[in-house]
């Protein structure tokens, strides 16, 4: 292209779960400009204002472009201040405190971050190199705080995880019914379309149920402020008021659903409270018996709508609305949630909780019919989930502790048999924890921002980072706090400056092409991963035994074991485009993303996640899977949608061996930590529209930084006047565990009740996770940043 003509490419946008299909135009070598694609299904040519700016978002002034080390007179020193080095330098230094710490501890003492922002192909090279390079399960995604509890509610449900409906029931339900969720800044675009359908069909009418008010309650029909935990309580009673009124499907019932007893599990994952090996560590996690529909209608029976009311301070009259939409069998429901159901000590119970109503109305797979679980990051699905990124998993649902996955898995890898270990690794807040304890030694982070993301980061993350025995690693585009606390800084390239893939809440698997270049120095985290390989051989980081059975291991790289053996070779770089002309694989002689990408597919192709081939996602605005005949799926588990349903099944949940799905018993349970006499507010935490999470991107947008510079305090003007304060006022905020200094908002977009404030994460000046609960599900190991107690103070 000319220095002056602009070029047009296509890219999913970079931010949020959606996974809206943006155009990009390129010139002279920079991104210029962006706007909705038209042609793409799931924006049909809309953005939000973040996907408006995403072609500011790699030009930040503070931009990191070559490696930075701590050193002190010329050699590294965790106190040091970080000085410019070499890649060179940078993987030799950690390379020898990887090897040291692996001859020292053994795999578990290394240890790795990432996260659903990382592309499809970095997120399977980071499993498969601590997996199999390292043989080390220690590695987690951020959706660990984000997804968790979504996929063992799925697991549990389902026996498989990810959504059965799509976006293209939006336009077929009558309502929308959103847990906790506040789409119309956390999925704007998907909320435009609830606003078509709502105004467009004046039949179709909105739940919003939250702890607080917020924008999306400008459209609620039915808005509801619940206490905080008391969802539990509200979907119990619709069990018992479905059941009461007659309402359950009972052919459906009983061909496609078994009840259990399942509240046998308890502890809530505090620090010292639960041990290490997780539930989640078995796909069907959570204890669980069998039981009858008519022992599971005793269960519930005690969650009347008096006790509903009077425990959520919901009005009956509204909870007897929201439970009509699910009895009535004329009305489509679709049910929407993401952080206040997954960020929840019993978040995993919660989401069963929604699928057992749809279960037992049948309201399920088919279109409109809808529980529907949102993402928040931009390949939460199609990379943290999908490819195997959490400590206990493998690719495609597949779990380390099971031998006859790690066989697959190794067959596919083609690396000896017993080199992937049995054990689970350390979840996200465990891996802080035990950096905070020199567990692990030799950290690395990418994608991440984790010292403003994580809970209670001044007593549980900081800690493991500074510590002198600790080598942390972060790789990120931007000099984020987590940045700035590592030993080592690796500058990334982002977005459009490599090739990608993303897979978003619908399923949808989305390419793109590298468009631009990185600056100076800044490498894709793939290359990082991949060079780092280089400097390891099997001898050194693998047990005789493996190698004395397979000798023909002995002395190999793991770059040449892991990335260049096998299928990746057999796919040469195609150089005959111009989309290719800036290929990061040039370097490497073969193309390393299509090889990659073939390799992960085959765990999934014939057991229900098939993906198309590599070369058909460059063409598409995406294609859901199962993607069989070249065909997408959009409902699963039915018959007609569904290749996987057997003919004259109807439906078929077949995650699970008998083709059925699980409707659970499961109580109310009371949150860990409640207001009182000392801390006497509620604290619910979250994001708002203009902030991508912790802001690291967003913030050097001007307009997005000047839209909402600061994150303040939402609070009830009562409150504030009682509290001798009012808006702009400055205040303490704090826990148990830390405090931060903000302001006062009282008239803002968030109108929280009396006794509950709500403060967003975006701001790295007010770090409000110095003031969060470490306490997690016991199932998901998810933790819960929607509730704690807090006091608030003038200053
Ligand atoms: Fe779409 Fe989300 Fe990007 Fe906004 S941030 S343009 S809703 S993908």
């Amino acid at each position: 292209a000319s220095l002056t003509e602009l070029k047009w490419s296509k890219a999913p946008c970079r931010f949020c779960g959606t996974g809206c299909s943006i155009m990009v135009a390129t010139k002279a070598g920079r991104v210029v400009a962006s706007h909705g694609d038209a042609k793409a299904e799931v924006n049909r040519g809309l953005n939000c204002v973040k996907g408006y700016f995403l072609s500011k978002i790699m030009y930040g002034s503070d931009r990191l472009t070559q490696p930075l080390m701590r050193k002190t007179d010329g050699v590294y020193d965790k106190n040091g201040n970080f000085e410019p080095v070499s890649w060179d330098e940078a993987f030799d230094t950690m390379a020898a405190k990887w090897k040291e710490t692996l001859a020292k501890k053994g795999p578990q003492g290394i240890g790795m971050f990432g996260s659903g922002q990382w592309t499809v192909f970095e997120g399977y090279a980071g499993v498969k190199l601590m997996k199999a390079g390292f043989r080390s399960n220690n590695i987690d995604p951020n959706a660990r705080h984000c997804m968790a509890s979504a996929v063992v509610g799925f697991m549990r449900t389902f026996g498989i995880d990810e959504p059965m409906g799509c976006y293209d029931d939006f336009e077929a339900a009558d309502a929308f019914v959103l847990w906790g969720s506040n789409m119309a800044e956390m999925h704007p675009i998907l909320w435009t379309r609830i606003a078509d359908r709502r105004f467009s069909h004046p039949h179709v009418q909105v739940a919003v149920l939250s702890t607080f008010k917020h924008r999306s309650f400008d459209l609620a029909d039915i808005p509801a402020i619940f206490t905080p935990q008391t969802d539990m309580v509200i979907l119990n009673y619709i069990a018992n008021h479905i059941i009461q009124a007659g309402a359950v499907n009972k052919e459906f019932v009983a061909k496609h659903v078994n009840f259990r007893l399942g509240a046998t599990d308890i502890g809530y994952g505090l620090r010292d409270e639960n041990p290490l090996q997780m539930e989640a560590a078995n796909p069907n996690s959570g204890a669980s018996e069998p039981m009858t529909f008519e022992d599971f209608a005793e269960f519930v029976a005690p969650y009347t709508l008096e006790k509903a009311e009077e425990m959520s301070g919901v009005p009956a009259a509204t909870l007897e609305k929201i439970a009509a939409l699910y009895a009535d069998p004329d009305t489509k429901v679709m049910s929407l949630w993401t952080m206040g159901v997954n960020q929840h000590t019993r978040g995993v119970w919660v989401n069963n909780m929604i699928y057992n109503i749809h279960l037992l109305t049948g309201k399920i797979s088919t279109p409109g019919n809808s529980p529907f679980s949102l993402t928040g990051q931009p390949s939460a699905c199609g990379t943290a989930r999908e490819v195997g990124t959490f400590s206990h998993r493998l690719p495609a649902d597949l779990v380390v502790t099971n031998p006859e996955h790690r066989a697959h898995a190794e067959d596919i890898w083609k690396v000896p048999p017993g080199t992937v270990p049995d054990w689970v690794g350390a979840h996200a807040v465990e891996q802080n924890r035990q950096l905070k304890d020199g567990k692990i030694n030799c950290y690395w982070v990418q994608v991440n921002n984790n010292m403003q993301a994580a809970p209670n980061i001044m007593e549980e993350g900081l800690p493991g980072y500074r510590n002198p025995e600790n080598f942390i690693v972060v790789s990120d585009a931007y000099p984020t706090v987590t940045a700035e606390a590592a030993d080592l800084i690796l500058p990334a390239a982002m977005w459009v400056e490599k090739e990608g893939a993303y897979g978003n809440a619908e399923r949808r698997t989305q390419f793109w092409h590298q468009l631009v270049n990185a600056p100076g120095e800044s490498k894709s985290d793939l290359w990082q991963l991949m060079e780092f390989s280089k400097r390891f051989t099997t001898d050194e980081v693998w047990p005789s035994e493996l190698l004395d059975s397979s000798p023909e291991f002995k002395g190999k790289t793991l770059f040449e074991v892991l990335f260049e053996n096998g299928k990746v070779d057999a796919f040469p770089l195609e150089q005959t485009a111009e989309d290719y002309a800036n290929h990061e694989s040039e370097a490497y002689g073969f193309y390393v993303q299509k090889g990659l990408f073939e390799e992960y597919a085959e765990f999934g192709r014939g057991h229900g996640h098939d993906l198309a081939p590599f070369d058909r996602y460059h063409e598409e605005r995406g294609l859901r899977w199962p993607v069989v005949d070249g065909k997408e799926t959009l409902w699963r588990f039915k018959e007609g949608s569904d290749p996987y349903v057997s003919a004259g099944a109807d439906f078929e949940f077949y995650g699970h061996k008998d083709g059925k799905a699980r409707i659970f018993a499961l109580p109310y349970e009371a949150p860990p930590e409640v207001p009182d006499e000392e801390y006497p507010f509620w604290l619910s935490t979250g994001r708002v529209l203009e902030h991508w999470h912790s802001g690291s991107m967003t913030q050097r947008v001007p307009e997005l930084h000047k839209a909402i510079p600061d994150a303040l305090v939402y609070m009830h003007p009562d409150d504030a006047t009682a509290l001798g304060v009012r808006r702009g006022s400055e205040v303490k905020l704090s826990s148990r565990r830390g405090f931060i200094l903000s302001r006062i908002e009282t008239r803002g977009r968030n109108k929280p009740p009396q006794g509950l404030v709500f403060v967003p994460w975006f701001d790295a000046r007010q770090l409000i996770n110095k003031v969060t609960l470490d306490a997690t599900d016991p199932l998901s190991k998810q933790t819960d940043f929607k509730k704690c107690a807090v006091k608030i103070e003038p200053v």
